[in-house]
């Protein structure tokens, strides 16, 4: 099926008892038996929740794998992943990651016994020379934030197969719309569902999705005995918003072309990261494991008091962390997301203060165009 059908069908039935043509909301805590050990499947709702599992098969399906397994958080799900390697093990990361990723690694699974290392994988080989006995887990991230850094799936999971090392990528930034690890050799895609694939800045998501039944079986089972499962609310959420992934995603891609060309023309931006301009030193890696570019840029304008500007006086784009809505969000990383890399770590790799990240929405691009232009008079 095509990505769009199976957006809108995948993972969903009409309620064989009324014939309601979405999935309800099963908010309920439990379920009756019939009898010892007679039921239909469904015991309890932090093991089984219908409205769940319909949102974990419909993302399954456009990530191209057999399995999705949902967690109340992104990080909810990263740290269920971890639960995947034990103490003594060594796990490889992307150095340019998601901030409580790096955070969640760092503080408070290092205390139990694992070791990473950070590493920028955009070179494939810094990851072999990484690699030691113990290693277990390869975690990549692409495109980074902020400065939108790519690596390269298919040769990177070529090397953790040949290592017997698990391959995983947060595919948060792209959507499955977009990109498809499961299809380039990864083992495990992880979202924040709270972005694009929700959409509409109101969910707190996150999950995984792999098509290895082993895993996916050692997920289900960490997924049940930790807990940190979503609401079926939250579930229908999300389920009704991935209907419309396929347009939103067109609609904040076409945008992000638009403002990324209306930034470089009008030399408000000196530096523009977007793996869609043919300036992106990975321009033609994105063209080849991506079917489009996203709709996040970072803008670098040259000087922090013009930055300041902008992110004072714009009245469309709101002021905020996060991505992936509807609406157009702005952020000064150097202060907001990456305050704590030390100055000189940050503008080694060109997050320096005039740096600013567009979650570019799908408004009127004129009226985008239009509030950053009178943000400057
Ligand atoms: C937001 C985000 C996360 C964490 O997800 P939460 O839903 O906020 O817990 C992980 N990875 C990326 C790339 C993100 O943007």
């Amino acid at each position: 099926m095509g990505f769009s059908t199976d957006a809108i069908h995948a993972g969903q039935q009409p309620d064989p008892v009324t014939g309601a043509v979405i999935t309800p909301i099963y908010q309920t805590s439990t379920y009756a038996q019939e009898e010892l050990g007679k039921h239909k499947g469904y015991e309890y709702g932090r093991t089984h929740n219908l409205t769940r599992a319909s949102m974990e098969a419909n993302i399954a399906a456009l990530e191209k794998g057999k399995y999705g397994i949902a967690f109340a958080s992104g990080l909810a799900a990263t740290h269920a992943l971890l639960s995947l390697v034990k103490a003594g093990d060594h796990v490889i990361c992307s150095n340019n990651v998601y901030g409580g990723t790096y955070r969640l690694f760092e503080q408070i699974m290092k205390d139990y016994g694992l070791e990473f290392s950070w590493v920028n994988t955009s070179e494939l080989s810094n990851i072999e020379k990484a690699i030691k006995p113990n290693t277990k887990m390869v975690y990549l991230e692409t495109p980074t934030n902020p400065m939108l850094n790519l690596t390269d799936l298919q040769g990177a999971s070529d090397i953790c197969k040949k290592n017997n090392l698990l391959c995983i990528c947060d595919n948060t930034f792209m959507s499955p719309y977009f990109q498809n690890p499961l299809t380039l050799g990864c083992d495990v895609v992880l979202h924040s569902s709270t972005k694009y694939l929700n959409g509409h800045s109101d969910v707190i998501g996150g999950i995984l999705l792999t098509s290895d039944e082993k895993i996916h079986e050692r997920l289900r089972y960490i997924q049940n005995a930790t807990g940190g499962v979503p609401s079926p609310f939250d579930c229908w959420l999300v389920m009704r918003s991935t209907k419309t992934l396929a347009v939103r995603m067109e609609r904040h891609e076409k945008n992000a072309i638009a403002l990324a060309k209306y930034l470089s023309e009008s030399g408000i931006g000196k530096k523009i990261y977007y793996p869609g301009l043919s300036s992106h030193p990975q321009h033609e890696l994105a063209k080849k494991q991506m079917r489009g570019f996203g709709g996040m840029i970072s803008v670098d304008v040259g000087d922090t008091e013009k930055a300041k500007k902008i992110l004072k006086n714009v009245k469309i784009f709101t002021l905020g962390e996060s991505l992936g809505g509807v609406e157009s969000l702005i952020s000064h990383p150097a202060s907001m997301t990456h305050a704590t890399v030390p100055k000189e770590e940050r503008e080694k790799f060109g997050l320096t203060d005039g740096l600013i990240r567009f979650s570019v929405g799908i408004e009127d691009i004129e009226d985008l165009i239009a509030d950053i232009e009178n943000a400057l008079k």
